[in-house]
């Protein structure tokens, strides 16, 4: 698909493409440690056609039960954030860098950060989200492809290209972080109230569409290999789902 027709499929298309990328998830081995010790593919949950994307780190064990990201503690908190700026979790979409919980929640690997990667850009071209707020340090990085930290980026907006689109990024401190340290959390609140601020400053300029996908060349497509045959490590997959499927 060209660079253009992503751009015009309707909300109802892309949320029937999310469906399949999904699918897809669910199947993958791409990182045979987790795929082996996980419970479920966390592929995120919210509204298909958010305007405001969460991305955290990783799914931990609660989130690997349930299947779903940011239920535990950081996830109330998460909630309590945005129902004081007037938002619901069903009005956004949160994902993570990775699906599937680290052993132990060790950190994500590189590795593992990088095979994830593509799941996570399929997200956000089909959501097309107008603000991606990254929460820590890890989904900041990743996704600015850069060092530099949290500390020194919470609460400062940028222009970023990812894919097709240009979104507004908004690093913030990771909510699990501000669990236990009050000036972070009073941090996070404030950095927090500027997202409807944000929000109503829609999206920002778009890139043209030829300086993504020169005419000479045909445009890059970010199409996911096949599922893999069931193996080994994808018997985790036998047992029932969790329908994640409703829930966006
Ligand atoms: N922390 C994360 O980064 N993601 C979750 O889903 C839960 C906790």
């Amino acid at each position: 698909m060209s660079s253009s027709e992503e751009r015009e499929r309707t909300a109802s298309e892309r949320r029937e493409a999310l469906k399949e990328v999904l699918a897809e998830a669910r199947g993958c081995v791409r990182c045979p440690e987790l795929a082996a010790t996980r419970r479920t593919v966390v592929f995120g949950a919210g509204n298909a056609d958010a305007e405001l994307m969460f991305v955290g780190e990783a799914p931990g064990a609660s989130e690997d039960e349930q299947g779903v990201p940011f239920v535990g503690r950081a996830g109330k908190l998460l909630e309590k954030l945005l129902e004081e700026i007037g938002l619901s979790r069903s009005e956004v979409f949160i994902a993570n860098t990775l699906m599937c919980r680290p052993p132990g929640n060790r950190d994500p690997l590189p590795i593992e950060l990088d095979n994830c990667q593509e799941y996570l850009m399929r997200k956000v071209e089909l959501i097309q989200p107008t603000v991606i707020c990254t929460l820590g340090n890890f989904s900041t990085k990743l996704l600015r492809g850069d060092p530099t930290g949290i500390t020194r980026l919470h609460g400062q907006p940028e222009r970023l290209v990812l894919g097709t689109r240009a979104v507004r990024l908004y690093p913030i401190y990771h909510p699990a972080a501000a669990l236990y340290t009050p000036r972070m959390l009073e941090t996070l609140r404030e950095d927090f109230m500027r997202l409807p601020q944000l929000l109503a400053e829609g999206a920002p300029e778009q890139p043209q569409l030829e300086a993504l996908a020169p005419l000479s060349e045909p445009p890059v497509e970010h199409d996911l290999p096949p599922a893999p045959a069931p193996g080994p490590a994808g018997e985790s997959e036998q047992r029932p789902a969790p329908d994640q499927l409703g829930l966006f």
